[in-house]
């Protein structure tokens, strides 16, 4: 984090009366030395020098370390470093709350050189600092924890917790204060998502809201309940209110809670609770968003690309999703303007898609792999009409390709699995009688003990080993009943385009993952260029060396 940030040192120092006395080697001048150094050797910058000549470090009443502070907090430096955590104050709950806690507010680094302690890292010594302080401080932890400790119990019940229930809702006047759905707010949550779905950005979904004048949710909160909970505010929807409700699983029914936690009683500075803490009751209020349109949202969020929109504002239906073969950077839309005649208005017209590495960098990187719109997505269409065309024709026969295709000897290895799985667990079966009559055989004493035990251990291992593998096997279940699902998902989307005239966004987004291109050819090339379609739920992208390599250059 300070690495690139311009790293500002105070150095302070600090020598007392009763520090001389008991012969503490280190005069003003021999701390300011090693300080000196230190700094010097890191390269870092010197601002300022904070000296108490004959002060005590029990107090911070002192006026070195005063302006020390004044100056962090205004941010004239932004390092603090002494010699050991006593020069900097001799009282560690204080010393505590500034390393623990002003500190890391301001963004202040401090750095005791001998004990090791640097804020800016976990070092040793900064693991000792605790338990320099924990004496003091164990009460206030404790109560602390308590309260915490209760109010998740109230969050696991199910009771709802906020000041204001989420736009959409009211609070109820039930005990566990449940949201209730409220109109017109609900109906345009429902909208947003519903426009989300069919491939619109939340940036776009606010200009709409914005052109309709939709009260955004904190002025509708204060036309509708006089609660003023913002003094500033534009007034305008914004791409991160979009998104935050966008989020939000309370629109499904459910209560999701504790989402921010303080870091600790001694900060209380909110902080985002990681997933797996939060605590979520499902189904305890009524929903305002289908599963459906929610999953289907998750979906496009999950596409390689939101797609960029154009100055007219439409998104083109493979904006974002076009990648060059050969160097992995995404594909940009080049326009061409031309002039129509020499006085009538200049016409732009945008016309093809170039390796984006190309358009940056120039033939260093790739060359341009120009590709023009009509092309492509005539291309893509065609591809899509076709498939739809033969799931019309065959469906099953489809189906079963399209399986064959992501699991070789699909059937094969399904009856082979259900075969093994049965004659697994009957052997399991087996096996577990047998143990039961060793024991009963060792009781009777009709084995002696060391061959018994030999033959349960024998038994053990086979067990274990036949459970190992029925757990690979229902695993491999799993994934193809999901595939099945994907498959079966697909059909149903691809079907509906067999008439379609012309491809739409919503299209390439329930069907298309990306498309790659590769170099661009000449017209009379005899070689035919290769474009590939990858699509969703058919194709297994996840383990194309390619798109990793996309993602790592999206950034381009
Ligand atoms: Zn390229």
């Amino acid at each position: 984090m300070k690495s690139k940030q311009e790293i500002k040192v105070g150095i302070y120092a600090r020598l007392s009366k009763d520090d001389e006395r008991n012969g503490e080697s280190l005069s003003i001048e021999n701390q300011k030395l090693i300080l000196e150094k230190y700094v010097l050797e890191q390269g870092w910058n010197l601002i300022d020098e904070y000296i108490d000549d004959g002060y005590s470090g029990t107090t911070f009443d002192r006026p070195g370390v005063q302006r020390l502070l004044e100056d962090a907090k205004c941010g004239r430096i932004n390092t603090i470093i002494v010699k050991d955590l006593s020069r900097f104050g001799r009282n560690y709950i204080q010393v505590g709350q500034y390393t623990d806690y002003i500190f890391p507010m301001y963004n202040i680094r401090f750095i005791a050189l001998n004990d090791n302690v640097d804020t800016s890292n976990n070092s040793a010594g900064m693991d000792m600092m605790p338990i320099m302080n924990i004496f003091n401080e164990w009460h206030s932890a404790n109560t602390s924890k308590k309260i915490r400790a209760v109010i998740e119990a109230n969050a696991k019940a199910g009771k709802y917790r906020t000041t204001y229930a989420p736009y959409g809702y009211v609070k109820g006047t039930d005990e566990k204060k449940l949201p209730v759905v409220d109109e017109p707010a609900a109906s345009n949550v429902k909208r947003i998502f519903e426009m989300r779905a069919s491939g619109i950005s939340p940036k776009h979904i606010a200009m709409k809201f914005n052109d309709e004048n939709i009260p955004i949710p904190s002025d509708y909160r204060t036309q509708k309940f006089g609660i003023t909970a913002y003094r500033f505010s534009h007034h305008l929807w914004t791409c991160d209110v979009v998104k935050q409700i966008l989020r939000n699983p309370t629109y499904l029914g459910h209560l999701v809670q504790l989402r921010t936690t303080n870091i600790s009683y001694k900060n209380k500075k909110q902080i985002k609770r990681p997933d797996e803490e939060k605590i979520i009751v499902y189904n305890t209020h009524e929903p305002i968003i289908s599963q459906e349109l929610w999953d289907k949202v998750k979906e496009i969020e999950r596409s390689v690309s939101q797609g960029k929109a154009q100055g007219n504002q439409i998104v083109h239906p493979l904006s974002g999703l076009m990648y060059c073969e050969d160097c992995g950077n995404k594909m940009h839309i080049g326009w061409n303007n031309t002039r129509h005649s020499r006085k009538g208005p200049r016409i732009y017209r945008q016309a093809n898609y170039n390796c984006g590495g190309f358009k940056v960098f120039g033939t260093r990187v790739c060359t341009s792999h120009m590709i023009k719109f009509e092309d492509i997505e005539s291309i893509v269409l065609q591809d899509i009409k076709a498939k739809a065309k033969l799931v019309l024709e065959n469906e099953e026969q489809v189906r079963n390709d399209y399986l064959k295709r992501q699991e070789k000897d699909f059937n094969t290895q399904r009856i082979n699995d259900t075969k093994q799985l049965k004659s697994n667990s009957q052997r399991i079966l087996e096996i577990e009688r047998l143990i039961r009559s060793t024991y009963e055989d060792k009781v009777l004493k009709k084995i002696p003990e060391d061959i018994c035990i030999s033959l349960l251990n024998n038994y053990q291992n086979e067990k274990e080993q036949l459970q190992k593998e029925n757990t690979q096997i229902n695993e491999r279940i799993e994934k193809l009943k999901q595939q099945t699902k994907n498959v079966d998902e697909f059909i149903k989307r691809v079907k509906k385009y067999v008439e379609a005239p012309i491809l739409t966004r919503e299209m390439t987004m329930e069907l298309i993952e990306f498309v790659t291109i590769d170099k661009y050819r000449p017209k009379n090339d005899p070689i035919p260029r290769e474009i590939h379609i990858y699509y969703k739920l058919i194709d297994d992208v996840e383990n194309l060396d390619f798109k990793r390599n996309c993602q790592k250059q999206d950034r381009l």
